[in-house]
C-alpha cells in the first residue's frame, strides 16, 4: 500500500521508523511518502497559514499550498495508476473504529492530510477531501499524531506484516468485544500466581476461560460493544 502524507512537520514521521510500521516498510508492504506544503508556497516566507476572516484567535492553513501539494500527490499517484482518496484528520470527522481501519487497509493507496493551527480553509476541505477521520473526542495540536495512529493501525493489517495472523483475529475489536487478559513469565509476580488454567496445557479449557474473561471484561468496561454486536445480528 502507498500512503502519501501532507504535513508541515514531516520530521515527526521519523517515529514511523520503529516496530510494526518499520517492518511494513522494510517488507515493502507499505510505502510512505511525505509532502511538505511549504514546498508549494509562492512567497519568500514560505507561509502556509494566515489570519482567519471574521477575526478570532489563531491562524488558519491556507488553501493554495495544500491544493498544490495535493495536485503533486495526485500526479504521482496517477503515474502509478493508484489515485487515492484524500483523508483529512480532523476532530470533526467520523470517529475511527477498527472496521474503518480495515476498509482503508484494502485500498492500494491513500492520501492523508494533517491540519495545524485552528484548522484548514473550508474551501480546501470541501473541494479536495473525500473523508474526515477523527481519533477521538479530544483535540490535539495537529493532524500528524492522528495520521500516525491511522498508519500504524493500517500497517498491522497489511498482508504478511503481523507475524501471527491468528493474533490479529484474537485482538480487541476484531471480535465483538475486548481481548482476554495476558500473562507471561515469571509464573509468580509479587506473590501473584498466573491463573492455573493457563498452565494446564488443556487447550479447550484455556479457550473457554479466555472467552469468559473477554466477555466479562467487555461487560464491565465496554457494554456498548456487546449491544452494538447484538444490534448487528
Ligand atoms: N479548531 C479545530 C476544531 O475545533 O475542529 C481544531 C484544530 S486542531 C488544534 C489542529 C489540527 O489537529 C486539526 O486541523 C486536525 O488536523 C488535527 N486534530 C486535532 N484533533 C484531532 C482529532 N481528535 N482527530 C483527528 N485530527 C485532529
Amino acid at each position: 500500500m502507498n500512503i502519501d502524507v501532507i504535513s508541515i512537520f514531516p520530521q515527526m514521521f521519523d517515529a514511523m521508523n520503529y516496530g510494526m510500521v518499520k517492518r511494513a516498510i522494510d517488507q515493502e508492504a507499505l510505502q510512505l511518502d511525505l509532502w511538505n506544503p511549504r514546498d508549494f508556497t509562492t512567497d519568500v516566507h514560505r507561509m502556509v497559514d494566515d489570519r482567519p476572516y471574521g477575526g478570532g484567535p489563531g491562524m488558519v492553513m491556507m488553501a493554495q499550498p495544500l491544493d498544490d501539494a495535493l495536485n503533486a500527490v495526485a500526479e504521482k499517484q496517477a503515474q502509478a495508476n493508484k489515485v487515492a482518496p484524500v483523508v483529512f484528520l480532523s476532530p470533526q470527522g467520523k470517529r475511527l473504529e477498527q472496521s474503518d481501519v480495515k476498509a482503508l487497509a484494502q485500498l492500494p493507496s491513500l492520501t492523508l492530510l494533517a491540519g495545524r493551527y485552528e484548522g484548514v480553509d473550508e474551501r480546501l476541505i470541501s473541494r479536495r477531501v473525500n473523508q474526515e477521520v477523527s481519533i477521538g473526542d479530544y483535540i490535539v495540536a495537529g493532524g500528524e499524531l492522528p495520521a500516525m495512529v491511522l498508519i500504524d493501525a493500517i500497517s498491522r493489517l497489511l498482508p504478511g506484516v503481523l507475524g501471527n495472523a491468528q493474533s490479529m483475529q484474537l485482538e480487541s475489536f476484531e471480535k465483538a468485544g475486548l481481548d482476554y487478559p495476558q500473562y507471561t513469565r515469571p509464573q509468580v509476580f509479587s506473590g501473584e500466581e498466573v491463573p492455573a488454567v493457563l498452565l494446564s496445557g488443556n487447550h479447550e479449557q484455556i479457550a473457554s476461560w479466555r472467552a469468559k474473561q473477554a466477555r466479562q471484561r467487555t461487560e464491565q468496561r465496554r457494554p456498548d460493544l456487546l449491544e452494538q454486536a447484538e444490534d448487528e445480528i
